[in-house]
This record gives C-alpha cells, sequence and structure tokens, in this order.
C-alpha cells in the first residue's frame, strides 16, 4: 500500500504567479487570517451548488445522499483544522487547473501589476479575492482530498503542498464524495482550536450561505448547525442584518471590501423573481478584461445556475449579487436561458432598479455617488451607446468635468449645467480633448471664456462615442466647441457681428492665398469666432471625424471611409494674422502661414508633418523680431 502510494505520487511545480500570490497573501493577509475559514467554507458551498444544479439533469450524482452539507471539525492534538462537503468533489484534472496554475489571462495580468508595496498590494490582493490560497495564511501545510460525485471511489485525489514551490498529487480511495481539505495550523494559530472561535467566524462570515454548516458541540457526542443555512435573499428585509448583507456580498463578489449601495427587492406578479443587486465600492481587477466571467448569479427557485456577466449588460458589468427567478423552469440548460423571454424580462426589470438605485445614491447620498463615478463612471458611459431605451436616464447620471472647476473632478451634472445656463443660451457646449490639460487649454474655449459660458470638458476614449450618441438632453442640443460653426445662437452680439464684418473685408484676398498654400491639409481657411487670445485653431465640420475618433478607428483597424480635413480658423485680432494680411514678400508669407497653421495643429495634441520646417520657420521669425543687441552678442 505504502509503496504504492509512492509510486503514483507526483511531485508538481507551482506556477510561478502562484507562488508570488501565496508569498504575498500570507504577509499581506495575517492580520486578517481568519478569512481562510470564510473563503473554505465559500468554496464548499459553491461546490454544494454545482451539485445541485447538476443533478437537475442527472439525479444519479447524488449517490443516494442528497443532503447537502458542510462540516467542520479540529483536533487539537493533531493541531489540524477540517473543511469537509459533499458537494461535486474535483477529478485530477480540475484539481490541476483549479489549485496549482492561475489559468485566466486577466488574473495574471492582475498579478503582473502588483507594485510590491505591501501596503497597495494588500488592497489589490482584496478586490481580487484570495480564495483557497488563504489557506497557507494559518497552516505550513494544507491537504485536499476530494472525489468528484458520479466517478468511482478508486478515482480519488490527494493534493498536498507547504505553500512554498510546489504540491503533490496522488491517487487515493475515497469512497466519499465532495471535498476534505485538512489544515495544519501554523505554530502560533492554536487559538483557532476552539470550538467557540471557529462558530464565532462561522457566523460572522458566513451565516449568509444556505447550506447547513455543521460541527460536532463542545460536550456531548451532538452536532450541531452553525449558520442560518438559508437563502438570504429570501428572508424578510427586517430579519437581515447589515453585517450579514455586508458578508454576503463578499461572498458572491469576491470582494475584501463591503459594498458602496445595494438594493433588495421582490416583485410579485406573472413573473416573480426576487433581487439582491449590490454596486462594488472598487472596480475588480478584470473590469476591462472581455475573457471576464465574474457577474451576477442566476437562481431558479433557490437552485444555482448560472454566473453569467450578460445577466446585466455590459455597461452594467460591475453589478454583483443574485437573482433568483419563481417563474423560470427547473430543468432549463443554460444554453436555453440565454434567450428566455421571461429571463429578458427580468434583466429589463433589474436594469431600471439598478438605475433607480444609482439615480437615489447621485440625489441623496452625492459623497458615494461621487465614489461609484469614479471606479465605474467610464463603464456607464457605455450604456448611452448600448440601451438607447434607457439612454434619457442614463444622460441624467452622467458626471462632467467642466471649464467652471478648477480641477478634473468629474462633477457636473447634465441637469446642472442647464440649471447654470446663460440667457439666451440654447445648447449645453463640450469639448473632447486628447486629455484634461488639451482640453483646459484649448483655443476653442476663448470665446466662451470671455462670455463666461460653462463648457463641459471630456477626454476619455469612451466619450468620442458618448457625444455621437448624446444629441439631446432634456430638449437642448449638445454642440461641440470645436466644431462647425461655432453657432452662439441667442447670445450673439449685434454689434460684435458688425465689427468682425468690417475687420473681414480688410482681409481680401488673404485667406485664398492660404488656403492655396496649405493645399489638401485643410479644407477651408476663414476668420474665426472663438478665437480672442490664440492666433489660429483647427475646427471640424459638424460631421467630420476629430483628429482623436481618426485616431482611434484607425489604431482598432477599421478602414478610414473619408479622411476628413479640417477647417483652418485666424484670429482677425491677433497681431502674427495681421501680419500676414499685410505681409507683401511670398516667402515671409508662407513661412508665417505654415507656422500658423503648425501652431494650431500643436495646440490640439496633434503632429506636426514636418517639425523641423516648424523650428526653421519659428527661428527665422524670432531672429527677425529680436533686438539688433542681442543679435550681436549671439
Ligand atoms: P474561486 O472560488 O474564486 O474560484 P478559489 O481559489 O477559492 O477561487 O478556488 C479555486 C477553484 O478550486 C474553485 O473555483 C473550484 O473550481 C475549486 N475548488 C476549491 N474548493 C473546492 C471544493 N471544496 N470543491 C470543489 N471544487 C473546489
Ligand atoms: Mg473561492
Amino acid at each position: 500500500m505504502m509503496s504504492e502510494t509512492t509510486q503514483n505520487k507526483q511531485t508538481i511545480g507551482f506556477q510561478a504567479e502562484v507562488r508570488q500570490l501565496l508569498q504575498l497573501m500570507i504577509h499581506s493577509l495575517y492580520s486578517n487570517r481568519e478569512i481562510f475559514l470564510r473563503e473554505l467554507i465559500s468554496n464548499a458551498a459553491d461546490a454544494a451548488e454545482k451539485l445541485r444544479f447538476q443533478a437537475l439533469a442527472d439525479e444519479s450524482l447524488y449517490e443516494g445522499d442528497s443532503e447537502l452539507k458542510i462540516w467542520i471539525d479540529y483536533d487539537k492534538d493533531a493541531r489540524t483544522i477540517t473543511v469537509r462537503d459533499n458537494g461535486i468533489g474535483m477529478e485530477r484534472q480540475e484539481v490541476i487547473d483549479n489549485i496549482g496554475t492561475i489559468a485566466s489571462s486577466g488574473t495574471r495580468r492582475f498579478l503582473e501589476s502588483l507594485s510590491g508595496d505591501e501596503a497597495a498590494d494588500s488592497r489589490l490582493i482584496g478586490q481580487f479575492g484570495v480564495g483557497f490560497y488563504s489557506s497557507f495564511i494559518v497552516a505550513d501545510r494544507v491537504a485536499l482530498e476530494t472525489r468528484k460525485a458520479g466517478l468511482p471511489a478508486d478515482q480519488g485525489v490527494r493534493w498536498e503542498s507547504t505553500g512554498e514551490g510546489e504540491y503533490t498529487l496522488e491517487a487515493v480511495n475515497r469512497p466519499a464524495r465532495g471535498t476534505t481539505v485538512t489544515l495544519h495550523l501554523r505554530e502560533d494559530m492554536d487559538e483557532f482550536l476552539d470550538g467557540a472561535r471557529l462558530r464565532a467566524i462561522v457566523r460572522k462570515f458566513s451565516d449568509h450561505i444556505p447550506i447547513p454548516i455543521v460541527m460536532k458541540q463542545d460536550k456531548g457526542e451532538g452536532e450541531e448547525v452553525v449558520n442560518s443555512a438559508s437563502a438570504l435573499w429570501i428572508r424578510s428585509k427586517e430579519e437581515i442584518e447589515e453585517k450579514d448583507y455586508e458578508e454576503f456580498y463578499k461572498h458572491v463578489a469576491h470582494d475584501f471590501e463591503g459594498p458602496l449601495a445595494r438594493l433588495h427587492s421582490r416583485v410579485e406578479g406573472t413573473n416573480e423573481y426576487t433581487l439582491l443587486l449590490y454596486i462594488p465600492k472598487n472596480p475588480p481587477f478584470d473590469l476591462w478584461d472581455r475573457e471576464s466571467t465574474h457577474g451576477v448569479k442566476l437562481y431558479v427557485q433557490r437552485v444555482f445556475i448560472m454566473e453569467d456577466p450578460k445577466l446585466m449588460p455590459r455597461y452594467l458589468r460591475f453589478v454583483r449579487g443574485v437573482i433568483d427567478s419563481d417563474s423560470l423552469p427547473l430543468n432549463v440548460s443554460r444554453e436555453i436561458l440565454q434567450e428566455n423571454r421571461a429571463l429578458e424580462r427580468i434583466r429589463a426589470g433589474a436594469v431600471k432598479k439598478i438605475l433607480g438605485l444609482l439615480e437615489d445614491l447621485a440625489k441623496n447620498r452625492p459623497e458615494q455617488y461621487r465614489i461609484f463615478w469614479k471606479s465605474f463612471g467610464s463603464v456607464l458611459k457605455e450604456g448611452i451607446i448600448e440601451d438607447s431605451k434607457n439612454r434619457d436616464r442614463i444622460a441624467g447620471l452622467l458626471r462632467f468635468a467642466s471649464t467652471r472647476d478648477e480641477d478634473e473632478s468629474q462633477n457636473v451634472s447634465l441637469t446642472d449645467y442647464i440649471g447654470r445656463m446663460k440667457e439666451g443660451q440654447d445648447q449645453i457646449y463640450y469639448l473632447v480633448a486628447e486629455n484634461y490639460q488639451a482640453a483646459k487649454a484649448s483655443p476653442h474655449l476663448e470665446v466662451l471664456r470671455d462670455k463666461d459660458i460653462e463648457v463641459l470638458l471630456l477626454w476619455e476614449p469612451v466619450d468620442e462615442w458618448l457625444v455621437a450618441h448624446l444629441t439631446e438632453f432634456e430638449g437642448k442640443p449638445l454642440q461641440s466647441v470645436a466644431k462647425g460653426d461655432l453657432d452662439l445662437g441667442g447670445l450673439k452680439d449685434e454689434g460684435e457681428e458688425k465689427a468682425r464684418e468690417l475687420v473681414a473685408q480688410t482681409f481680401g484676398d488673404t485667406l485664398e492665398k492660404l488656403k492655396k498654400l496649405l493645399g489638401d491639409k485643410v479644407s477651408e481657411v476663414r476668420l474665426s469666432q472663438r478665437l480672442t487670445d490664440s492666433a489660429a485653431c483647427l475646427v471640424l465640420d459638424n460631421f467630420g471625424l476629430s483628429r482623436r475618433m481618426e485616431s482611434i478607428l484607425k489604431s482598432s483597424g477599421q478602414p478610414m471611409a473619408f479622411g476628413s480635413k479640417p477647417i483652418l480658423e485666424l484670429n482677425p485680432k491677433h497681431g502674427l494674422v495681421e501680419r500676414l494680411r499685410d505681409e507683401s514678400d511670398a516667402g515671409r508669407f508662407e513661412d508665417l502661414g505654415k507656422l500658423l497653421f503648425d501652431q494650431a495643429v500643436l495646440a490640439e495634441g496633434g503632429q506636426l508633418g514636418d517639425p523641423a520646417g516648424f523650428v526653421r520657420r519659428l527661428n527665422a521669425l524670432l531672429q527677425e523680431a529680436l533686438p539688433a543687441s542681442s543679435r550681436e552678442s549671439s
């Protein structure tokens, strides 16, 4: 027997990433060490739910025992704690894949992002969800024995590791279905060899687990169920303590921190369902990972069916929690569920509730809403594009940076903006730029600043799409200050108009000459109504793609249907522009004209076609302008 075991015993090295994760976890989570129990119970509960789901189609998987439970035991002499379940269990390859490797590329990228700064990293670890490896916070040796439901007893597997560089794997005979995890405690962890302590931890973290968690009684031979063992979301709100809501969230969301907000609601009628949904505080590590499998969990009549990010629209992919339907059929396959009408209605109902929750947060707990916006604002913006039915509500939830604010914090709603509009103003002005600095300093803002008109500033990658889909809010059109003739509507000033016309006449054929010179770099050269300080800027016609959008499309490999050329606008009151007008020497006219164009490109954060030419022309001009004395001394 002994030699047989040794013969089939195999030693396998952990992936480098797992080793790194283990080290970090042991060090950074030391002060939270009791969470190991929560994690093991959470896995045992998941295993029970998986078995229950699979047994819907194949009852033989129960092997005659359908009472799913979790047992916790400790042994003072051996200094061990065991957590046992009769859930789905694992076969050999599953043990290798789930415990010892990190399969998802998202997780690997996450680990690469760890900085080595312990405080920062332990917060990240929390977001990432610690899982099975947290056993090694309290144990210096962990053994896991498991046998998959439906397989014969000789298909058992034993995994063991000290958490250092490798683990062993061997075949064992295991009549009992499910998994047993045995923790050999570290020297200083004897505090956990105490029934009262373990029971308190279970009640604190795992009371909401809908499966009985059983422990031996301290006195006598009996067993007792330590937790409430009923689905939390089915209980009435009055019965649920705040801490249970919070611990349940941590369980479903794999989050270390509590949630930002929640909604718990039961919908009656032909389509009955219960929602217990949460908004996290921090973005999960895989928020931008297209392969992420985390999302809302679907239950049918208390039976776990699937966890699917698609239960929520993509723009609400940060929502976590449970939807439990009483009307969906229990014996339904995941594939059929995905296009089920009743599920569609549940989805639509859940979306409305979440939007309502966010509206409530924005109105009544603005500080919390600010945290939400910082974490998920750029995701919510996708809703403007994705969910045209709810577009108006989503638009009401948007927050922007604005020329009124001193920094790039995004606090201004469209409603705030409209409330502050100037008399005669009938449009919502915005500017999309490369980044906040470029937006804030853009020449396009000059005349609006002069007239004290607020402009919303946008610079996130999603923003170009956002403004393409959000053309108005509460009857007020959105207008880019960098596109078309800047239409000031009712803000126009008759006197100014007249003065401008007079100045325009003095320009004669200057604009035409410059257009010829610049060729097809621009579609037009004209005098500007936007500029007060700068000499020149580029604008697009109303349908033109912005420079930024072009580069987004180019980098995503989309062929450009049409290259949109910008319009060059000149400020007739600027000294350089006046000089251009009055310049009779063709060579100097060319230098100055090209210089003005290049300046306008630079002000947008663009790249010059001929940077060396720009420098040469600029220097020529500077030398000409410098006083004679400094020319001599150089
Ligand atoms: P997570 O639970 O977030 O997936 P864990 O590290 O806690 O991450 O667990 C990794 C995987 O190991 C689980 O997803 C599951 O597939 C498997 N596993 C862990 N514990 C058990 C168990 N008691 N029974 C069956 N499978 C388990
Ligand atoms: Mg887990």
